[in-house]
């Protein structure tokens, strides 16, 4: 499928060098262009991305690309839900123009060999548990931002870890673009929304409540006076070990942005969860200024 057209009028491309031409065209015309990039199987969260974007620019490109490079030797890349049909469709519906879906050949093609590292920032968080990841993510969206040219991209703050190295990249490497993070989108009874909360039995949907439950007992421990971090931490460890299906992997209160452990909650602190349950592997996040 190369520039094929559906019926509603969005562009679904698949080749660099097509969207390349395209990008061209749209910049001549004086338009603006913001960017979302995905790995699909859309949800509210990605939706309100893209329609913050169709908001603020001219011209809406979103991206699908399970990126091989940011998945960990037995992570989920193979099993990562996928429904392209149904995520255009909704795409389109969030004001999205052009839907670029390479295949990993066209992005990484025989030879491939640049990575993009940022320094600090990624040795901690998501970072220590899954090395790699966001070599992974930082080559990818500096491609991805080289072929789309972005003005502004927008993305979440559910990866708060991946939205703070990224405006370190997009800072370090004097890229020509905005970075706008736009809030958590959660379900009704406090789920972060994610394209992974698709692995969940029932029960461990029921159980998966125990991050945002720990960060919500950690903003009133906070509001009710509590200002030691490993005091915090513990707190919220305890809660989540309470249930079964739940595992640490981490727990952790660090400043924000700077990412630096902090002994007391003093100006702006992130409380920032990863927790299995089950097979899978959530994330959750708040960001507290005290
Ligand atoms: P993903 O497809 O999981 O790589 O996510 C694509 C973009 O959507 C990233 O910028 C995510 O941070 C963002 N995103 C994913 N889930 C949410 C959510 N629940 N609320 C806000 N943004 C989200």
């Amino acid at each position: 499928m190369s520039a094929a057209k559906t019926a509603e009028g969005i562009k679904v491309i698949e080749m660099i060098a097509e969207m390349k031409e395209i990008v061209s065209k749209v910049k001549r015309q004086g338009k603006t262009i913001g960017f979302v990039p995905t790995m699909g199987y859309l949800h509210e969260g990605h939706l309100t991305l893209m329609r913050k974007a169709a908001e603020k620019t001219d011209f809406v490109v979103a991206s699908i690309f399970v990126n091989p490079l940011q998945f960990g030797v037995g992570e989920d890349f193979e099993d990562y839900p996928r429904d392209l049909e149904r995520d255009i469709r909704l795409a389109e519906s969030a004001g999205v123009s052009l839907m670029f879906t390479p295949g990993v050949n066209e992005m990484y093609p025989g030879g491939y060999g640049t990575t993009v590292d940022v320094g600090n920032l990624t040795d901690k968080l998501c970072g220590r548990s899954r090395p790699g990841h966001f070599r992974g993510v930082t080559t990818v969206v500096t491609k991805l931002f080289n072929i789309v040219e972005p003005d502004i991209a927008f993305f979440g703050q559910k990866d708060a870890q991946q939205a703070v190295v990224l405006k370190k990249m997009a800072a370090d490497l004097n890229m020509n673009l905005e970075i706008e993070v736009v809030p958590i989108v959660r379900e009704t009874d406090g789920l972060a929304m994610s394209s992974r909360n698709k692995y969940l039995a029932p029960e461990e949907r029921k159980a998966a409540l125990v991050l945002s439950k720990g960060l919500e007992l950690a903003r009133n421990l906070v509001g009710a006076g509590a200002r030691n971090t490993a005091d915090l931490k513990r707190e919220i460890t305890n809660f989540i070990i309470r249930e079964p299906r739940a595992r640490i992997d981490y727990v952790e209160i660090l400043s924000f942005p700077g990412l630096k452990e902090t002994e007391n909650m003093d100006g702006r602190v992130i409380i920032a969860l990863a927790v299995f349950i089950g097979d899978t592997r959530l994330i959750d996040n708040m960001v507290l200024e005290v």
